[in-house]
């Protein structure tokens, strides 16, 4: 998957159309072969993007900074990346017309390792579901049926008292650094609920037991919107499982709220709206 070439010439035309203010996209970070967001403004800077399978981050995160409200932006977007960016659209945080999209069908994208990420092997809505340039083949992707997180089916098998252990483990890991939250692109409140240095809820204190209240009370505000996209994860200084959080959530959410999938449908509400008299209600969150 190599895009590098087209979204140069799309970006080049769209400074020189005078369509666009900033371009956000990707580039080389300059030591290994790794990649970084980069937010263009002009024309002489086009040849710094790139796009391969080493364009890991969700760039509708950008979406929220001071560097691109209120102005006209060219990105680009994968398939999770695209029903983040439906999600931010459905939920008024971006105004279409103030964007150039183009959409990747995506392939998946690979660790520093060079394996395909455990969200790409999984995906099952790999093409940019809203865009204004498609790159790629439409319809070539392997069509897959939705599945639990692997992850999340070999944790149900264990027995309570071992999940439980498992997850203090991992709260007791959390540096309480928000890198998480700042990085999710549907974490874009102004004051959000659970900020370390204001929140009276959690005391600004960096314990396990308001790190557990923190990130349980913060993937509660992602439940039915995740897109796993694994930005937060990516961010994670503490390199913690967060996608457990979200894909227990998600799973729950596609069972019990008529297979809802987070962005996936344009101006689609959210799985709390979708209230039936046909929902099982079976379960609590
Ligand atoms: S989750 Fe899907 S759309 Fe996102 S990077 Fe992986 S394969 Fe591409
Ligand atoms: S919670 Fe994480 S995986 Fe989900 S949308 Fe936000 S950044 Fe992406
Ligand atoms: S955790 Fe909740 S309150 Fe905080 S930014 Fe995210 S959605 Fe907003
Ligand atoms: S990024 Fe990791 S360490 Fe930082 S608050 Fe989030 S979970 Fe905790």
């Amino acid at each position: 998957m190599n895009y590098t070439n087209q979204i140069q010439e799309i970006a080049a035309k769209l400074f020189a159309e005078g369509k666009i203010d900033v371009f956000v996209g990707y580039r080389m970070n300059g030591f290994d072969d790794n990649q970084v967001p980069v937010l263009i403004t002009g024309p002489q800077d086009v040849s710094k993007l790139v796009f391969t399978d080493k364009s890991v981050f969700n760039l509708v995160n950008y979406l929220k900074t001071d560097h691109t409200r209120k102005k006209r932006v060219g990105l680009v977007v994968k398939g999770c990346d695209s029903r983040a960016l439906n999600l931010m659209l459905t939920e008024k945080q971006v105004k279409r017309e103030n964007l150039y999209v183009v959409g990747i069908c995506c392939e998946g994208v690979v660790d520093d390792a060079g394996q395909k990420m455990q969200n790409c092997l999984e995906c099952i809505v790999p093409e940019a579901v809203v865009y204004d340039e498609l790159l790629g083949t439409a319809g070539k992707a392997e069509t897959r049926a939705y599945k639990v997180n692997v992850d999340i089916a070999a944790l149900a098998e264990k027995p309570l008292t071992e999940r439980a252990a498992y997850f203090e483990e991992v709260f007791e890991n959390c540096i309480r650094c928000n890198a998480c939250r700042h990085s999710c692109p549907l974490c874009y409140c102004a004051k959000c609920c659970i900020d370390q240095e204001t929140a009276a809820l959690y005391n600004g204190a960096n314990t396990t037991s308001a790190a557990f209240h923190a990130l349980m009370t913060w993937s509660l505000h992602l439940a039915g919107r995740c897109v796993d996209c694994r930005n937060c994860e990516k961010a994670c200084p503490s390199h913690l499982p967060l996608h457990l959080l979200h894909k227990q959530n998600e799973s729950v959410i596609y069972e019990n709220f008529q297979e809802h999938l987070a962005g996936v449908i344009p101006d689609d509400r959210g799985a709390f709206y979708k209230y039936s008299l046909k929902d099982p209600d079976d379960f609590i969150m």
